[in-house]
């Protein structure tokens, strides 16, 4: 079984069909772990392009908001004027929708697999460090808890006593040399596999689709690949299934997607963030 694990595609178009296009072939089913809408430009289009595709979807605080569910209050500005925004440019079918995805933490079909947008025990958290890890990898009781929410793509992991931070070896692409540079920038796709062990817990980022915040501009994206045992294994002597995450970042049309915020009249901020990554 392969999933492909999207979260925080954040109305961004462009990122989501160079995310589709380099995963194809590469998955059975796609699991969403929210904020489909708010920031960016597309936020109708990205909602009828990838509900018919996902099995699993969680909704994220910026769906919550968007489809009104809750008022903006809590966001910043920037953030907040993209709400009200995308609130107004929804269709009625997509904002019922929106409103009708499930709160984490939802669990897949794959046994010891947990789908949330922020913590598994508070989907407004935000999992930075392995302090915020710590009470999710205590609670949880599954082998692996996938998150989105930071737009930060890695994660945490703790065996016994030991905690670690989880980096994907992924070189950045070389930053911008001015401030003012303008035009799409030329970086290619990469990638890194990490192994899960059994007996270790795992809290994975995909990292954002649309809104990458880890200072890597492309999409982020990851697929994770779960083995079952061999099938001559007898319930006594039954090896856990083997999980492995391979962590993508693929460049897509920036230029495009940059101009659809600035022709909805959004906020600059926006679309000059996305060079950045941040
Ligand atoms: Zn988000």
């Amino acid at each position: 079984m392969r999933a492909l694990i999207l979260s925080d595609i954040h109305a961004n178009l462009e990122a989501l069909e160079a995310v589709l296009a380099a995963a194809e072939g590469q998955y059975d089913e796609i699991w969403n772990l929210g904020d489909l809408v708010g920031y960016g430009g597309s936020p109708n289009q990205v909602v009828e392009r990838i509900r018919p595709l996902q099995s699993l979807v969680v909704r994220g605080n910026h769906d919550r908001v968007c489809c009104g569910l809750t008022s903006a209050n809590g966001f910043n500005p920037v953030a907040r004027t993209a709400a009200l925004w995308t609130r107004e440019a929804l269709s009625e079918t997509n904002l019922d929708w929106l409103k009708s995805l499930p709160q984490g933490p939802v669990e897949p079909d794959t046994a010891g697999i947990l789908c949330a947008h922020g913590s598994p025990l508070d989907e407004d958290k935000y999992i930075l460090s392995i302090r915020d890890a710590w009470g999710p990898l205590q609670q949880m009781s599954t082998r692996v808890t996938f998150f989105g929410h930071t737009h930060i793509q890695g994660g945490f992991s703790q065996h016994g006593h030991q905690w670690h931070e989880l980096h994907p070896a992924i070189g950045r692409p070389r930053p911008s040399t001015s401030t003012r540079d303008q035009g799409q920038p030329r970086s290619s796709a990469a990638s890194w596999t990490l192994k899960l062990e059994a007996g270790t817990r795992h809290l994975i980022n995909p990292g954002s689709v649309g809104q990458p915040r880890d200072f890597d501009w492309r999409a982020a994206f990851a697929i994770f690949t779960a083995e079952a045992p061999p099938a001559d294994a007898t319930a006594d002597d039954a090896a856990p299934a083997e999980f492995s995450v391979t962590f993508h970042r693929v460049p897509y049309d920036l230029v495009s997607s940059q101009g659809r915020i600035l022709m909805a009249g959004l906020p600059e901020r926006l679309a000059a963030r996305l060079r950045e990554g941040r």
